[in-house]
């Protein structure tokens, strides 16, 4: 199944599983992890994200949805920018492997992804995007993977464009 790249808010996606842009903490904090400690139920997903931190960068855990259409959370904590040359990339791509060896160890058909790290991280937006889409197709690439229904949920129209664009690019 190919993925898709869509504009709008990540907490309305009736997904499977929605990627959390986590801090190693998993503590609620602003951006797209503000808005899904929202729209979850703040205390009860701290109560549930506090069992399973700290969790390195790179790597993911799951928890319930609670509120969110989606059935469940999985929290990633991408990079900070720090003008990439400590690994940045490598652990952004990380963060994609993580989630979506998770989302299939559960089961999940349907995965849905902010742009990790692009946000208060500071992570440059287009090469952000490159990562998120090259990941995301040597997932579905794999044996027994490739039916999962992967998005790229971007916020804004000028990033959703810019997808778009950077997605053609690598065609
Ligand atoms: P990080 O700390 O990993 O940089 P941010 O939450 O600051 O995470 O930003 C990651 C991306 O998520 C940014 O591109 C931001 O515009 C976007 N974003 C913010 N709110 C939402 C939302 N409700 N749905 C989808 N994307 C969002």
């Amino acid at each position: 199944m190919p993925m898709s790249i869509i504009q709008g808010d990540i907490t309305t996606m009736r997904v499977d599983a929605i990627v959390n842009a986590a801090n190693p903490q998993l503590k609620q904090g602003g951006g797209v992890c503000g808005a899904i400690f929202r729209t979850a139920g703040a205390s009860r997903l701290q109560r549930a994200c506090d069992a399973l931190a700290p969790v390195p960068v790179g790597k993911a855990v799951i928890t319930d949805g609670f509120g969110l259409p989606a059935r469940y959370i999985i929290h990633t904590p991408g990079p900070v920018w720090r003008g990439g040359t400590h690994g940045e990339a490598q652990q952004l791509a990380s963060c994609y492997q993580s989630s979506l060896e998770l989302a299939a160890a559960h089961g999940c058909a349907s995965v849905a992804f902010p742009l990790i790290s692009a946000g208060i991280y500071g992570f440059p937006a287009g090469e952000a995007i490159r990562i998120a889409l090259e990941q995301i197709e040597v997932f579905l690439a794999q044996p027994g993977h490739g039916t999962m229904d992967v998005s790229l949920v971007l916020f804004d129209a000028a990033t959703h464009r810019l997808a778009l664009r950077v997605h053609d690019d690598l065609r």
